[in-house]
């Protein structure tokens, strides 16, 4: 099978540091719950949107970036079993940090076969897609799983248009695609 995953948030979690690195710099007071809407403005509505993207643009962020727990145990048994590839939508700024010191420093087994940039993931054949953001899933020729995150929570009404599973992270994702281990 053809499986794509979504990186931010769904293979490492970028919203913690994120957020964590706008308070430092900003002075805010804002925590990841508080992301309840795409729109990362309405958390930070002192920020432009110049200052809340800056930080992704400076390739030690990416450091701070770690990988989720489940991601870490499951990647390598799809990878083992199936075409896996990484889609994500990176800013040409963010991409050369985000795959090299935080992709392939968690995730050495993959290389640029397994990765894809790109905005609109609808255009991905795809066996099964997993993302963060309903949008991505809601065209997609795959079946979909949307991994639950506060942001995205909003949407879970439009279930069964926008996906068909709504799960907390990797192992749920296992479970549902190859029946448990
Ligand atoms: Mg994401």
């Amino acid at each position: 099978m053809v499986i794509v995953f979504d990186m931010d948030d769904v293979l490492v979690d970028l919203i913690e540091p994120w957020v964590q690195e706008l308070n430092s710099k900003y002075g805010t007071h804002v925590s990841w719950n508080d992301i309840t809407q795409w729109d990362m403005k309405i958390a930070f509505p002192t920020l432009t949107w110049e200052q809340i993207f800056s930080v992704l643009y400076e390739p030690e962020f990416w450091d701070k970036v770690q990988p989720y727990k489940e991601a870490l145990e499951y990647l390598p048994k799809f990878y083992k079993k199936h075409k896996i590839y990484i889609a994500t939508a990176a800013h040409t700024k963010t991409i050369d940090a985000k795959i090299n010191r935080c992709l392939y420093k968690h995730f050495p087994f993959l290389t640029e076969d397994n990765i894809i940039m790109i905005r609109d993931k609808s255009l991905l054949c795809c066996d099964w897609i997993i993302d963060d953001n309903p949008e991505n899933l809601l065209l997609s020729p795959g079946q979909t799983i949307c991994i639950d995150k506060p942001w995205n929570r909003s949407y879970e009404n439009r279930k069964q248009t926008y996906y068909e599973y709504r799960v907390n992270n990797l192992k749920d994702v296992y479970n549902i695609i190859e029946g448990g281990e």
